[in-house]
């Protein structure tokens, strides 16, 4: 894209706020019910941006966070965009050995860390340098200087700002790959701009609008869904440190909130929660679920039991988080459904060679527009794979019906999906194939009633090698996060091959799969 006259970028958007609205509350956290007015928030912002220029950070340097979600997370997408650098957010779930890769390509200049991560940092540091760090909350880091502090002690007036375009790049979030290693996916300012814009027009938001955010904010559901959009109207956040099912129930009914965002499993846990029949949702104009396939299931379930609306959204860490959407009639006429693409973008479904299907017919759902990020970090090879003339290969299913409706249909990429995250399975294969005992493995994934998926890894041991279940677990543990350790290991004589020697995981499904599962 080029470089607009009235460039689209995102520096400004607190500070705007603060002008406008200066003194309506932007954010509440849940846990103190301490409050941020649009002006405080800009004022931190400001800090964090000076604070970071006197420390050496400049536009294009990567600053990376690891902590638990607070206020801390704005100040630093905010503040960053200010002076031109980079959010980089970690994934606290990983081993501090999938979390060195991650700091290894994206060579931050500074990280932020919480307390609760100062032993994972100092092991992530025997691996990579990284120059700056700062403890929040009180952090004991060796050579670690306070967040606060600094904050603190730094200017609020605006920061001296660099010239900045809409494709400089604001944040870099990672996902894992085919290829078993995880890949930054860059977001320009104009990508987070326009999907304020989208999902403003085309949800219908507005100043009025609450939201909690309890999802991880190292995502770019927490970052993206509601969080910014509602910042651009100046609408309300309410921030959870993290997920408890009954503390946001009650967060949900205490904040009166609007808008609410769960993935599958999360709208699992509220109705498995003591206190959900008698929860009061009145004032909730709409439930999103994203980040998974929504059973169809679990949406009637929810309708019976408490009305409302509950809609399916669909997004991508690199093509915004809101691509779709539907109005609360369509919600119900149209369960199932994703609805339509949202304002600013474009879609087709096409087949192997590029070429749009027939409608009705399924394909693979590509992007374009202003909310598709500008490729992964450092890797061309994969962007040149993903992007292709500005079109983003989403590597999911898609059909439409004769009304134009989008229903997502299953998945090209070789990832399963549990409780939200997404578990590539090249990444868990490589980890298991790294066991002395280990010939071959397959992982596919099982339907599972809690999580969505759950992992079960096919083995095929080497020759005069055995190893336990167990034994391979516990391998995995240790080198991978928990939710992408599978469920269940089941040991085979050899796995199927197609001609061009790949595994048919289509087969395993079908003899281990769900129909197989319970035979096993
Ligand atoms: P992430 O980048 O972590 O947001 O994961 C994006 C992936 O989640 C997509 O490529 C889909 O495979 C999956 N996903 C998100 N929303 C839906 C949905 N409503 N239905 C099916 N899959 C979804």
């Amino acid at each position: 894209m080029t470089n607009e006259l009235y460039p689209s970028h995102i520096a400004d958007l607190l500070s705007k706020r603060a002008e406008l609205t200066p003194e309506r509350v932007g954010l509440v956290v849940a846990e103190s019910a301490a409050t941020y007015t649009y002006r405080e928030l800009n004022a931190r912002a400001n800090r964090l941006a000076n604070l970071m220029r006197s420390l050496g950070v400049g536009k294009g340097d990567r600053v990376a966070i690891l902590a638990q979600n607070s206020v801390v997370y704005v100040d630093l997408l905010y503040g960053l965009a200010k002076i031109g650098a980079i959010l980089a957010p970690l994934n606290w779930r990983l081993t501090a050995r999938e979390l060195s890769y991650i700091a290894a390509d994206c060579a931050p200049r500074a990280i932020v860390c919480g307390p609760e991560y100062a032993g994972v940092l100092a092991e992530l540091r025997r691996e990579v340098d990284i120059d700056i760090v700062l403890g929040i909350e009180g952090a004991q880091i060796e050579g670690g200087q306070s967040y606060e502090d600094g904050v603190a002690a730094a200017a609020d007036a605006e920061p001296e700002r660099p010239p900045l375009n809409s494709e400089d790049i604001c944040c870099i979030l990672y996902t894992s790959g085919t290829t078993g290693r995880p890949k930054g996916a860059m977001l320009p300012h104009r990508q987070v701009l326009f999907n304020c814009i989208n999902t403003v027009i085309s949800w219908g938001l507005g100043a009025d609008d609450i939201s909690p955010v309890m999802t991880p904010m190292f995502h770019a559901g927490g970052l993206f869904v509601f969080l910014t959009p509602l910042f651009y109207v100046g609408g309300k956040i309410i921030m959870a440190r993290s997920f408890d099912s009954e503390a946001s129930l009650a967060l949900i009914q205490r904040e009166r909130c609007t808008v609410v965002l769960g993935v599958p499993t999360l709208f699992q846990m509220w109705m498995a929660s003591p206190s959900f029949a008698a929860a009061d949702f009145s004032a909730v104009r709409y439930f999103v679920s994203g980040g998974a396939p929504c059973p169809v299931s679990l949406i009637h379930a929810w309708r019976e039991a408490k009305g409302g609306v509950l809609r399916q959204g669909y997004g991508l860490t690199e093509v915004g988080v809101n691509c779709f959407t539907m109005s609360n009639e369509e919600s119900v006429r149209k369960i199932g459904s994703v609805g339509h693409p949202i304002y600013h973008s474009r879609m087709r479904i096409v087949d192997g060679d590029g070429r749009d299907v027939v409608r009705g017919e399924t394909g693979e759902l590509i992007i374009w527009g202003p909310h598709v990020c500008a490729g992964y970090w450092r890797n061309e090879a994969a962007t040149a794979q993903a992007l292709r003339d500005g079109w983003f290969h989403t590597g999911d299913m898609a059909r439409q019906d004769d009304e134009g409706y989008y229903y997502l249909a299953g998945r090209y990429k070789d990832m399963i999906i549990s409780g939200g995250e997404n578990v590539y399975a090249a990444e868990v294969e490589t980890v298991f194939l790294e066991h002395p005992a280990v010939g071959e493995a397959a992982l596919i994934g099982l339907p599972d009633a809690h999580w969505g998926e759950v992992g079960q890894m096919i083995v095929v041991t080497r020759p005069g090698r055995t190893a336990t279940e167990e034994e391979l677990l516990s391998f995995c543990r240790a080198r991978l996060a928990r939710y992408k350790v599978p469920k269940r290991v089941v040991f085979v004589e050899a796995l199927p091959y197609s001609p061009y020697g790949k595994v048919i995981k289509a087969e395993l499904r079908q003899r281990y799969g769900s129909d197989a599962a319970s035979t096993l």
